[in-house]
């Protein structure tokens, strides 16, 4: 009972051609490939950043607008309607079944379908190391 044992053709993860050389867990079929993929993948993640960071600070500006004018209490589709991006913040805690998140030194605390309590933290201290 032998069974023969055959040999798995890998594909490029590039461009998807059959690897016919080289190890088994060859993932390109080229150096051109291999350069190719993973400057992609940086773009992808560079793109990611920038969008993640854009939206912390376009959640600040609204949060900060809307102390301001006084306002400590929005119903999230309003907040959203603002642009307001809910699930990117900068710190968050469950604390006495409550989610208590913060964008920078506003801190708030969010429901399904509201977004309350929104205040400037007084005394903020960094938990960061010193450059
Ligand atoms: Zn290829």
């Amino acid at each position: 009972m032998y069974k023969k044992l055959t040999r798995i053709i890998p594909n490029c993860l590039e461009c998807g051609d059959k690897i016919h050389y080289g190890r088994a867990d060859k993932k390109f079929c080229s150096e051109e490939c291999k350069s190719k993929y993973y400057n992609e993948l940086g773009k992808v993640s560079r793109t990611y950043r920038r969008r993640v960071l854009s939206s912390i600070s376009r959640n600040y500006e609204i949060l900060d607008q809307l102390i301001c004018s006084g306002i400590d209490n929005i119903s999230l589709v309003d907040i959203m309607t603002l642009g307001f991006v809910p699930g990117i913040m900068t710190s968050h805690s469950r604390i006495r079944g409550r989610d208590e998140c913060a964008c920078f030194d506003i801190k708030y605390y969010m429901t399904e379908s509201r977004i309350y309590s929104i205040m400037k933290i007084r005394n903020v201290s960094l938990p960061l190391q010193d450059f």
